[in-house]
This record gives structure tokens, C-alpha cells and sequence, in this order.
């Protein structure tokens, strides 16, 4: 799923939960719960770190930013919780730009992952650009509990 979608789910979690204890770690599992929900293919059927994913990744970081200052203006008194639970929620993600990036492009040699990242990469088995589709329903109902909670 997007980074931006990881993140409004930490955001609702924080916001329903409220407790960091419960909605940290809540919002790390939900990563994965997210990913196995059919996807949009942020790749666009290319590589991984190719220049659609790179361009599409950085309009999503940007999204995911915009957000997490508007969280902060909803919700001042659960600012901090918010944007833990919405950078937990995508966390699991920056394992790629560490395999990807760090160990092919800077060290030239492929590293295995690990088998959490192994386990992280099989539990995605629909990413498509029709899941973007998919995608904007998750993200209107992750809102939709959000502004709920105001
Ligand atoms: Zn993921």
C-alpha cells in the first residue's frame, strides 16, 4: 500500500486506541494487514526504485507529510501519538530502500533479506494499478473514522 495509506491507518489507530502502549504496536501490525489487501502498483509494472515508482513515491512521501500537519491542527493534544503511530504504520517499508538502495546501489552486491522483509514481500499478492482504486476507498474510510473521532 502507499506510505500514505500505512500512515492515515496509524492515524486512526492512534485516534480509536489512543492508549501508545496498544496503538504502537497496533499500527507496526497494521502494515502488514494493509499489504495483504489488494494494492496499487506503485511501480507501475516496472523495477522497483525505476522513475515512475521514484516520482510516484515522492508525491506519496509529500501526501504523507501534508497529512501528518494536518492531524497536528485537528487533533493538537494527540499530535504526538498521531505521528508516531502514522511513521510505525509505514516503518516496514523502509526495509525495501535499505535492500534496494543501500545494499545494491552503494555496496554492489545483492544482500539477502531477511525473513521478515521475505515474509513482508510474499504477503503482497495483488499489486495493480486497479488497486489504486481499492486504495482510495481505504483511504476514505480511514478519514472517514478520523474526523469521527474529532
Ligand atoms: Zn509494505
Amino acid at each position: 500500500m502507499t506510505g500514505t495509506n500505512h500512515g492515515i491507518t496509524g492515524a486512526a489507530i492512534a485516534l480509536l486506541v489512543r492508549e501508545p502502549v496498544v496503538a504502537i504496536p497496533l499500527s507496526y501490525a497494521s502494515h502488514f494487514v494493509c499489504d495483504v489487501i489488494p494494492h496499487f502498483d506503485m511501480t507501475f509494472g516496472d523495477k522497483l526504485f525505476g522513475k515512475k515508482f521514484n516520482i510516484t513515491l515522492i508525491c506519496d512521501f509529500f501526501a504523507a507529510a501534508t497529512l501528518m500537519i494536518l492531524f497536528g491542527f485537528l487533533f493538537p493534544s494527540q499530535k504526538w501519538i498521531i505521528w508516531a503511530c502514522m511513521i510505525v504504520a509505514a516503518s516496514p517499508d523502509l526495509a525495501w530502500a535499505y535492500y534496494y538502495l543501500y545494499s545494491d546501489r552503494l555496496k554492489h552486491r545483492k544482500l539477502k533479506p531477511d525473513p521478515i522483509t521475505r515474509w513482508h514481500s510474499q504477503i503482497q499478492w495483488s499489486q495493480t494499478l486497479k488497486g489504486g482504486y481499492v486504495e482510495a476507498v481505504w483511504f476514505l474510510l480511514m478519514g472517514l473514522i478520523i474526523l469521527t473521532r474529532r
